[in-house]
């Protein structure tokens, strides 16, 4: 049996801010199927998961970031709680924080580097010291992308340098690129390595895990083929590395996302799929003073310009003056003025539309199982688990095809499984507002698709089998060398 550590910076259902947490939560409990031991690394923050739990110390230890220093504890969590061995970086002053990413003015943290780097050297030297056997390292991120060049070309973790590496983007946007000036963070290691670390002038993580590790993947295949295209300046760079580059589509976690057993549904689904609809429709409806009889078209996630968010208001403005008959719910929190644009909308529009600024997980279940349609108006989706979920819960999904939703939600007109449109502009979304209505109207044709979607496989199965063929054509690799 294999043993892998995944390393991430979220984990649901200890620390969750979107797909990133969802996938590191679900993984290893399917890789187990395959005969993979995985484990799962974090930093422990403050949120209120950690504070119910029981942890052991299992390695104390320091760390010198040129003037800082900085104690830190590698936890792990009790047995049992998780169907998999998972570990957190307790480092005082760094991580306890209320939030994973964003300070209480919703901006990113400015000591980055600085968090990025201590997580990143305290696992290496959690793992030297303690002799852990592990016979993969999985980064996830670029929180985690400067671990293949540690481990290749540090001294100090010369021993480590055997391990292979895979590093996975769920997210190329973000890419942890700090000044030069930050260097002096970084374990000691000969200069001529630097090339490794450089994109552009700056330390660039992503990019140093895109050159270093031994295999890289993104969580879908069509991003994979899209950020070869257009990425901001990594093109040259995948298109380099594209042997060693592949894309898996992400599966949903089919025993915590079970519309028979989902511990946040009031109306669990027994037998008939209309039912559990009627129900979660009309329950969700009355929450939050919409008419039932009307359409529901919901959208959740985060309230940012990738994410499409800001076209929400235009576009559901224009949708409603058209007289359309059709209530919304959206649910989200992030950019300011997108906040503000959603409440202005729900206060033109007070008995067709509620706006939710906030992060609520339950709420989320409710909204998946209680929607007719789901709206996904994303630039760029790497994968997207959102129309996954959705159609697992019998709601059809309205998307912008691109990235992987291009990969999971093919047009109606072309035999698939939602709306999907490719112009990213608040007009293309309201046209598409107006599509999913008229699909409404017709009950016979709606009805055929909801089938449809429910019916669709998006389980982990396929996926874990994917990365477990990765995981075994380096460690091959790795013997043959
Ligand atoms: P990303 O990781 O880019 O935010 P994904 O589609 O990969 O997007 O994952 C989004 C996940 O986060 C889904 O599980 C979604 O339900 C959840 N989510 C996003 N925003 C919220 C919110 N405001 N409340 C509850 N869940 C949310």
């Amino acid at each position: 049996m294999k043993k892998v550590l995944h390393i991430s910076t979220e984990c649901y259902p200890a620390a969750k801010s979107g797909g990133l947490g969802d996938v590191v939560g679900a993984l290893p409990v399917y890789q187990e199927k395959f005969d993979i031991e995985a484990s799962v690394i974090i930093p422990k923050y403050n949120l209120p998961w950690f504070q119910k739990q029981n942890f052991t110390t299992e390695f104390s230890g320091h760390i010198q970031l040129a003037e800082y220093g900085y104690n830190f504890e590698v936890q792990k969590l009790k047995d049992g709680v998780l169907p998999y061995p998972l570990y957190c970086i307790d480092i005082p002053n760094l991580f306890d924080r209320p939030s994973i990413y964003l300070d209480e003015h919703g901006k990113g943290y400015q000591d980055e580097p600085q968090r990025n780097i201590a997580f990143q050297r305290t696992i290496l030297q959690w793992l030297v010291k303690c002799n852990k056997d592990f016979d993969l390292l999985h980064c996830h991120d670029h929180q985690s992308g400067l671990i293949p060049f540690f481990t290749k070309f540090v001294p100090k973790f010369s021993s480590l340098s055997w391990i292979p590496t895979i590093f996975t983007i769920h997210n190329a946007q973000y890419r942890g690129i700090f000044q030069w000036y930050f260097q002096k963070y970084l374990p000691a290691y000969d200069w001529q390595h630097n090339g490794w670390l450089d994109w552009d002038h700056c330390i660039n993580s992503l990019a140093a895990a895109v050159k270093v590790a031994d295999i890289v993947t993104t969580v879908s295949p069509n991003y994979m083929a899209e950020i070869s295209m257009y990425s901001g300046n990594l093109e040259t760079l995948f298109r380099s590395e594209q042997q060693k580059c592949t894309g898996i589509i992400n599966g949903i976690d089919t025993e915590v996302w079970d519309p028979k057993t989902d511990k946040y549904l009031d109306h669990k689904r027994t037998h008939h799929w209309q039912t559990f609809k009627n129900k979660n429709k009309k329950s969700l409806c009355e929450e939050f003073n919409l008419d039932p009889k009307l359409p529901l078209i919901s959208f959740i996630g985060r309230l940012a310009n990738e994410k499409g968010a800001d076209f929400l208001g235009e576009s559901i403005y224009h949708a409603c003056k058209m007289q359309s008959n059709a209530s919304f719910i959206l649910l989200g929190s992030g950019d300011k003025e997108i906040e503000n644009d959603l409440l202005t909308l729900q206060s033109y529009f007070p008995d067709r539309v509620a706006s939710i600024i906030k992060y609520d997980e339950g709420l989320a279940h409710k909204i998946y199982a209680g929607s007719d349609f789901l709206m996904m108006p994303s630039r760029f989706e790497p994968c997207g688990l959102n129309q996954m979920y959705a159609m697992h819960y019998g709601t059809i999904p309205i998307v912008r095809s691109t990235g992987g939703l291009k990969d999971t939600v093919p047009d109606i007109s072309e035999d698939g499984n939602g709306i999907a449109y490719l112009e990213s502009s608040a007009g293309a979304l309201t046209h598409s507002i107006m599509r999913a209505l008229e699909l409404y109207s017709n009950k016979e044709q709606f009805k055929k698709l909801r089938k449809k979607v429910i019916a669709i496989d998006f389980s982990w199965e396929k996926s874990a089998q994917k990365y477990f063929d990765l995981y075994h054509q380096i460690l091959e690799k790795q013997l043959q060398t």
